[in-house]
């Protein structure tokens, strides 16, 4: 179990079901964690800038299709208080996400970026989507530091299904591994991830994401498990269990044959297709841990929705040493909804600080020093 692992080796760990090796894997993760990252866990404020969306994304909750959505777009006075509370709350960066809203002006947001850096020491971190060179240039220069781009599934023909380009696409820019290369050449620290469980998603693609997560050099590694929203075109084709949001398939309908078959997905055998369980996305930590030792991971947001009360702890307890607590203003959280039941979505950035502090305490961590960037 190393960072040497080959694509065999990985895929019998996604596979893998027996309870005391599966203690080996979570137990040589916290290990590789303990050792290369140490036990401060970074603390990177979320803030959810817009839920304004041109695309049409199948499972995302905040696609531009989803007209029962209402729609919002933080001023920058907004931004700035919330940078504010990351201080307050000791935080070492923020990490400042939306929807591709084509109204966010470049000028603002580079704006808004020096305003944030002329008075903070706080790292920042943009995940803002697919945007031009020339956008991503101007708010390196600007002072942002990292930036997130998740590419989603490396299995490419998935990806194109699952997040439809369109016309003002620059050439290829749905390529996002590309992008992650300028980026880099940029000189951000560059994170991506996966969501672990979509429909039409194998065990062989999940191998393969993680093999390319090191072969990427990521500083940072974001998976979570895939939630079925019902505003989408996946929540609404494809059965989740109702308490969780995850894909429950035993045998694929007409219809979800019918799904695959016209976009030239192959109809997985039930038994190849990623579904169905929280201890996946946990695998995939663990496994991301091993491969790519000094990584930063975080306990994300969507395992802590799917157990509310240990799943942001049990990250952190198989590999992951980052925490991303939400400081949007309550009032705007619960719209932006990208899959349902979001955790924390109608709590204040002070009551969500509080959650975090204690889940670190009860697993005996402590909350990271400066802005932790990537060894
Ligand atoms: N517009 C930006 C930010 C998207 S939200 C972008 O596309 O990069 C951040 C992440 O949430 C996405 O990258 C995706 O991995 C995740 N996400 C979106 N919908 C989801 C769902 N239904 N279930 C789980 N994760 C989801």
């Amino acid at each position: 179990m190393q960072s040497t692992m080959n694509a065999y080796e990985i895929e019998t760990w996604l596979r893998e079901t027996d309870p005391i090796r599966l203690e080996m894997l979570w137990k040589q993760a916290d290990l590789i964690r303990a050792k290369e990252v140490g036990d401060q866990v970074h603390l990177r404020g979320l803030i959810e800038l817009s839920n304004i969306c041109r695309r049409q994304c199948l499972y995302c909750g905040i696609r531009a299709g989803n007209s029962a959505l209402t729609r919002y777009r933080l001023t920058n006075q907004e931004v700035l208080d919330a940078a504010r509370k990351a201080i307050q709350f000791e935080y070492g960066s923020i990490v400042i996400q939306s929807g591709e809203d084509a109204q966010l002006d470049p000028e603002n947001i580079a704006r808004l970026i020096r305003q944030i850096k002329g008075e903070t020491d706080l790292a920042i971190t943009l995940s803002l989507g697919e945007r031009s060179i020339e956008d991503y240039h101007l708010w390196k220069q600007a002072g942002a530091d990292r930036y997130l781009l998740r590419f989603e599934t490396s299995n490419r023909r998935l990806f194109q299904v699952i997040h439809p380009a369109w016309k003002h696409d620059r050439l290829n820019s749905n390529d996002r591994l590309q992008l992650l290369r300028e980026l880099r050449g940029l000189g951000y620290e560059i994170g991506s991830g996966v969501m672990v469980g979509i429909p039409g998603q194998s065990y062989t693609d999940l191998t393969n994401d993680l093999l390319l997560f090191r072969e990427l050099n990521l500083n940072m590694i974001g998976s979570g498990p895939f939630l079925l929203h019902p505003q989408t075109p996946l929540g609404q084709l494809f059965l989740a269990d109702r308490g969780t949001g995850l894909l429950q398939v035993t045998e694929w309908t007409k219809e979800q044959r019918a799904f695959f078959e016209q976009n030239d997905l192959p109809v997985l055998a039930i038994d190849d297709q990623v579904a169905h369980s929280d201890q996946l996305a946990f695998k995939v930590i663990a496994l991301a841990r091993l491969l790519c030792p000094r990584a930063n991971i975080p306990s994300t947001t969507a395992i802590a929705t799917i157990d509310r009360e240990n799943g942001r702890k049990m990250g952190l307890s198989r590999g992951a040493n980052v925490v991303m607590p939400n400081l949007t203003p309550l009032q705007y959280r619960r719209f932006y909804e990208i899959y349902p039941n979001k955790a924390a979505s109608y709590e204040t950035p002070e009551e969500t600080h509080a959650q975090m502090l204690q889940h670190l305490a009860a697993i005996g961590r402590i909350p990271g020093k400066g802005r932790g960037d990537s060894r």
